[in-house]
């Protein structure tokens, strides 16, 4: 089944096509990577998907459904959660408390009886131990490691059960023992049926994570298929060795 469907998506910026008649769906249940050399449209198409830009031609369909012009609240609530090139984290805020902000933020905790806040932090203390980074609930985002970040805005986004993350540079800029790590989570978070789309730059980690990988050069598809399909596709190096 699919559950996700991007058709024709174009996005321009002034002069310059980011994104250009791109179309990719995603299997429910898969790891898909998005790869491609910088500037070729990558992080402008998870935008697209999760409503932080606004497309100018094409569609998106969650489980059928046009989500194209939806803003990101909205689409977040459908079910479909992103962490971001670089972690968006509340520095000042302890590492439970960023688990808690989504809740917060939808009103939520006015809403709920204490017995259910209650339900909620437990809820982010169980994501943290799931994560590996129960140990630091109580220290501020700000002094976490960079990986350590990246797990946190993993484990808030978690928090809100979405079936369709995308990943943009999960393991960009940390440690090779937390990459391992990172995929392995990843891979966790898929087994219980989370369906994922991601950006990375890291080859061994992509081919080694995805099923089905998905190419793009000049905002367009330059090549999809299956990991070996991708790294003996000649069209695939000439786009990478030419920029
Ligand atoms: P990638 O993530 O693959 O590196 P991007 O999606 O960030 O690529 O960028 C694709 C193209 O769109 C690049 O040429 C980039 O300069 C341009 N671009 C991206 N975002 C903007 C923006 N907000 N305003 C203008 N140009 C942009
Ligand atoms: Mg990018």
């Amino acid at each position: 089944m699919t559950l996700l469907e991007v058709q024709n998506l174009s996005k321009r910026f002034g002069g310059v096509t980011a994104v250009d008649a791109c179309s990719l769906s995603l299997d429910l249940g898969s790891i898909t990577g998005l790869i491609g050399p910088n500037g070729s449209g990558k992080t402008t198409v998870f935008n697209l998907i999760t409503g932080f830009l606004a497309k100018d031609a094409g569609d998106v369909r969650f489980k059928g459904q046009s989500i194209a012009g939806f803003g990101p609240n909205r689409i977040y609530g459908l079910g479909i959660g992103r962490t971001f090139q670089l972690a968006r984290i509340f520095p000042r805020l302890t590492a439970l408390e960023n688990m808690l902000v989504p809740v917060r933020r939808s009103g939520f905790r006015a809403l709920v009886s204490r017995g259910q806040w209650n339900d909620e932090r437990s809820r982010a203390m169980d994501m943290l131990a799931a994560m590996d980074i129960a140990s630091v609930a109580g220290l501020l985002g700000g002094s976490l490691s960079y990986g350590q970040r990246k797990l946190l805005e993993l484990a808030a986004v978690m928090m809100a059960q979405p079936q369709l993350v995308l990943l943009d540079e999960p393991a960009g800029g940390v440690n090779p023992a937390l990459i391992e790590r990172i995929g392995e989570h990843i891979r966790e978070l898929n087994r219980q049926g989370v369906t994922f789309l991601l950006v990375e730059h890291n080859m061994p980690f992509v081919m080694g994570l995805c099923q089905k990988i998905v190419v793009l050069h000049r905002g367009a598809v330059l090549a999809e298929g299956t990991p070996a399909d991708v790294r003996g596709n000649a069209a695939v190096l000439d786009a990478y060795l030419g920029s």
